[in-house]
């Protein structure tokens, strides 16, 4: 098998998480030209896409021509795929390197904006883990999971406004909570924490009374980018129920720069967790290829490792199937998320409430310090990478943000 690797103009190693197998997508600017546009990142290099694709392949040019990857998402997936093998096949051409050399721009000399217009925004929650983590710690007696949990992808429509660019600082919010003496106060969240998932990017639209069946996942869905679900737990604790999160959730959201089209995670996708609950039609995934994807995620939290990951209990295939299986129509620019990822060992747990389980055991950190939920000045960053072929790493980047006081 011939090694598929970036041409030698290029320099980047094979083993780089932006290596050729990756190529992601994001919308950046520079200080030498401030209009914000797409690029895909090589390496530590940025290639800035339209200009490109008119010298090239100029047929293209209005799928990736604008200020964000809106018409690019739009365009569907025939364009998906042409512009992916085109772009793949100029960076891997040992002769274009004069050609190309002008339109890359080194990452460090970028801003990264946030890369699409968020349309709707949906929330899972889908590793079994952490709804039972949660479960033991918000119903404590009961059952941790609900009685639904296995039967359906449970989730909650989220706030899209609030969506921000990863680098974007974290203002705590304020909330009306509960404290353990009962008494009701409004403040700024006592219990401030972070979810670390997988989210998913609609590209294509669908009719508004049509479903989206489990196989044409991959007609619908562009990509998927890193989001860190911020969530202030006395908030949420005290005004979930009956109706799920909300002020808790909404006041800010982190996404990453980049988006890594679902052809680059083609090597990564791995079979769900057994089912132990039979499925019904819609969200039957044992007859179709499965839409698990070995994602591994990090957390740190003011650069010390905090945790990994494991497996979901639903797909991205199956969370999208269910979030149209009543005829809701998707618009591009949809953004669903996965839920917290969490896996079966302590230290592969995604939040700080469950890593310091409520904080009855906070976290050591290297500097000496303890966290049960986060203080102002901790930033918190959480990468993940993916197996591809031949020993290639599918790199998702990286999203962070930093928790700062709210103005007196
Ligand atoms: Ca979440």
């Amino acid at each position: 098998m011939t090694t598929f690797s970036a041409a030698p103009w290029l320099d980047v190693p094979a083993d780089h998480p932006f290596g050729i197998a990756t190529l992601p997508y994001g919308v950046f600017s520079t200080a030498a030209d401030p209009v914000a546009r797409v690029g895909v990142a090589i390496g530590e290099m940025i290639l800035d896409l339209a200009p490109a694709v008119r010298l090239l392949a100029p047929q293209l040019a209005p799928a990736v021509t604008g200020p964000s990857l809106d018409t690019l998402l739009a365009a569907g997936p025939q364009a998906w795929s042409q512009v992916r093998a085109s772009v793949s096949t100029w960076l891997t051409d040992t002769s274009l390197g004069e050609q190309l050399g002008g339109y890359l721009v080194p990452m460090r000399d970028a801003v990264m904006h946030l890369p699409f217009t968020v349309a709707d925004y949906v929330d899972f929650y889908a590793s079994e883990q952490h709804a039972t983590n949660l479960g033991r710690m918000f119903r404590p007696g009961q059952d941790p999971l609900t009685p639904n949990w296995k039967h359906l992808p449970i989730g909650y429509h989220g706030r899209a406004g609030t969506i921000v660019a990863s680098g974007t600082d974290i203002v705590r919010p304020c909330g009306q909570r509960r404290g353990t003496d009962g008494q009701i106060t409004f403040g700024p969240s006592r219990r401030l924490d972070i979810e670390a998932e997988v989210g998913f990017v609609v590209g294509t639209p669908s009719r508004l009374g049509r479903e989206v069946e489990l196989t044409r996942f991959e007609e619908h869905v562009f990509g998927v980018c890193l989001v860190n679900d911020w969530s202030a737990r006395d908030i949420q604790a005290w005004e979930y129920v009956p109706l799920g999160p909300f002020l808790g959730k909404s006041f800010a959201t982190s996404v990453s720069p980049w988006v890594v089209p679902l052809a680059a995670l083609d090597p990564a996708r791995v079979a769900p967790p057994a089912r132990t609950v039979p499925l019904l039609p819609y969200l039957d995934d044992s007859q179709t290829p499965p839409w698990g994807l070995d994602i591994r995620l990090e957390v740190r939290l003011n650069g010390h490792v905090v945790s990994t990951f494991d497996g979901m209990y639903w797909t991205g295939a199956q969370m999208l199937a269910h979030l149209t299986a009543n005829g809701a129509s998707l618009r591009t620019g949809d953004l669903y998320a996965s839920g917290t990822i969490s896996g079966e060992r302590p230290d592969q747990r995604g939040s700080l409430i469950e890593l310091s389980w409520g904080g009855a055991e906070p976290l050591r950190l290297a500097d000496g310090t303890t966290r049960s939920f986060l203080e102002d000045g901790d930033e918190v960053v959480i990468s993940a990478g993916a197996p591809g072929a031949d020993g290639a790493v599918i790199g998702l980047g990286e999203v962070r943000g930093r928790v700062v006081a709210r103005l007196p």
